[in-house]
């Protein structure tokens, strides 16, 4: 990126100083010729300005993806939702939403994704396909129990 700034830089260097040496030439055929490499420098240029341009919008669809996810990772904090099994929880009902939680996989990648539920005792993430465990084997005997799930474990 800093080497097409600095190749720009220096094709306007080359531009003014044809520029400028254009009054010195009395033939024609040479001043024409060195119009027309001005004319080419000038449109490498504008192609270089181009590029920059569009690198310039890119970075800064980054730096505001970037803000908008330090913004959105501030309403969830990290909890152990059974032994050694962790997840990020939202931390208060923000605008409504339901409680719920996202991956922690998938949180360091910087992407939000709510688990969902897979069985009586798992939640798993649809992106990464990590599965937690909601709660205690003996929680989880006794939810059954109760519900009569008869589902996986
Ligand atoms: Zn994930």
């Amino acid at each position: 990126m800093a080497g097409e700034l600095i190749a720009g830089l220096g094709l306007f260097k080359t531009m003014f100083d044809m520029a400028r040496g254009l009054k010195d030439i009395n033939d024609a055929t040479i001043r024409n010729a060195a119009v027309i490499e001005l004319q080419e420098h000038i449109l490498a240029a504008q192609s270089a300005q181009a590029t920059l341009v569009e690198r310039v919008g890119s970075l800064e669809q980054t730096v505001a993806s970037f803000e908008k996810w330090d913004a959105e990772k501030q309403k969830y904090e990290l909890r152990e939702i059974s032994p050694n099994s962790f997840a990020y929880a939202l931390k208060d009902a923000h605008g409504g939403e339901p409680a719920h939680l996202i991956c922690a996989n998938c949180y360091e990648k910087r992407t939000k994704v709510i688990l969902q539920r897979v069985d009586l005792g798992h939640i798993a993430c649809p992106v990464c396909g990590t599965r937690l465990q909601l709660r205690s084997p003996e929680a989880t005997r006794q939810d059954r129990a109760i519900t009569g799930w008869r589902g996986a474990p």
